[in-house]
């Protein structure tokens, strides 16, 4: 059964105990293919694939940071990650970087004041 955060709706990543994106409280786990489907929808500077071109569950997504390129995509069944680390890890670098990109960009800032995620 996949598992979302009551609070930010993210498809549930823990970090002891506490939603990646938005710390609150959760439990259980969430899907890996909702979770590709809510970054998508959630950055607005990503680049998304899909399985059949433009349409179809999403593939893959990725944002180039400042000094590394982040991705997360299904492959086999399961999500693989890059930079490659554990995926609670990988969600906490994500959202710092962009919480960096959001200080100079208004349309990454403008998708974020949208998310209820907490910032770093
Ligand atoms: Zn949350």
């Amino acid at each position: 059964m996949a598992d979302r955060c009551d609070v930010c709706a993210a498809p549930v990543v823990q970090v002891d105990g506490n939603c990646a994106f938005c710390h609150s409280p959760v439990s259980g786990d969430g899907d890996p293919q909702e979770l590709l489907a809510y970054l998508a929808e959630r950055l607005p500077s990503a680049q998304v694939r899909h399985v059949l071109f433009g349409r179809g569950a999403v593939r893959e997504v990725s944002l180039r940071g400042k000094v590394v390129r982040y991705s997360a995509a299904m492959r086999g069944g399961r999500l693989v990650v890059e930079p490659d680390v554990a995926l609670a890890e990988w969600v906490e670098m994500l959202l710092a970087e962009v919480s960096r990109m959001a200080v100079s960009n208004p349309d990454v800032r403008r998708g974020l004041s949208r998310s209820g995620w907490a910032f770093r």
